[in-house]
């Protein structure tokens, strides 16, 4: 049986405020995912959110805001982050990366709901939006240790997944057996004897038909995996796929061609609201292959 993360009612309303927490070794996953409804993560140890479908206020300290598509219940309260920092006179302005097939419609929202809200055209001040394109890499601006992948993911629109990286340096090869001293002398001639490497932390798929998982299994070298799982009935198949979303089964298939693999906890996220959650517990363990259960962790 998969881990659960808090407890609720059978048949609980959904309150996109009301944050699911998953503790990891050094940091936490927190937030709500709900089909239609609202997603949004943050970590706060990392300096990221990812979607801003709701803005609770343990969002607005965070400066690294990354949007994965633009369906409203990930974007809505994008613009709302930005204007509570504002009004709690944040003096830093936060970060809000944008993939690059939204970026300008994201730009003319912005405009259109401070204008919608009162502000004059002359006093229309954008916030900082960094277009991102896809397999680029990126440091996050405030956060020099972490690198960003942003990769394009397939979904009823243009999407993006992240995956979140540690930069971190490595002795190079040929300096493996020298000793302290050697070290010490090699670094005071100004030898360059490590080498840069980026270690993966988590991956974030957003929104994303189940290929997607295959296509980028890269994912897969990420300890932590968060993945939508949409659909759960044997007869949605049809309707996730017409939908760009995963399906239980897709997923199935997918985790048991990726086998053995560097994730240590698959994170499933964003199910359809019409589920109960004994219902989405009951498929999830009759439908996760053996060698994912005990790392199959339920956002519910
Ligand atoms: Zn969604
Ligand atoms: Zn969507």
């Amino acid at each position: 049986m998969p881990e659960t993360l808090c407890t609720k009612g059978e048949n609980p309303i959904h309150n996109a405020l009301r944050q699911v927490s998953l503790l990891q070794n050094r940091w936490t996953l927190s937030g709500f995912s709900i089909s239609g409804l609202s997603t949004y993560f943050q970590i706060p140890e990392l300096d990221i959110c990812v979607d801003m479908g709701e803005c609770p206020l343990s969002a607005l300290s965070i400066n690294h805001i990354l949007l994965t598509h633009s369906h409203g219940d990930h974007s809505r309260c994008l613009m709302r982050h930005n204007s509570l920092r504002k009004m709690m006179q944040n003096p830093t302005p936060a970060i809000y990366y944008i993939p690059d097939p939204v970026y300008d419609l994201a730009h003319n929202m912005i405009k259109a709901e401070t204008l919608f809200e009162g502000v004059s055209e002359e006093r229309f001040e954008s916030p900082e939006l960094v277009r991102v394109k896809p397999y680029e890499y990126f440091t996050l601006q405030e956060r020099k240790d972490l690198d960003v992948l942003a990769f394009p993911v397939k979904h009823s629109i243009p999407a993006f997944g992240y995956t979140i990286f540690a930069k971190k340096k490595k002795l190079k090869k040929e300096y493996l057996n020298c000793g302290q001293e050697q070290i010490v002398a090699l670094k005071k001639n100004g030898t360059e004897i490590t080498d840069n490497i980026q270690e993966p932390l988590i991956s974030f798929m957003g929104d994303c038909l189940g290929e997607s998982l295959w296509e980028e299994r890269h994912i897969w070298n990420s300890p932590v995996v968060v993945c939508e799982c949409t659909f759960l009935d044997t007869d949605e198949e049809g309707m996730a796929r017409k939908k760009g979303h995963t399906h239980i089964d897709h997923l199935a298939r997918i985790l048991s061609k990726v086998g053995s693999c560097n994730c240590e906890k698959l994170v499933l996220t964003h199910f359809s609201m019409k589920y109960s959650k004994k219902h989405i517990f009951e498929v999830i363990s009759e439908k996760i292959p053996s060698e994912f259960r005990e790392k199959t962790v339920v956002f519910l």
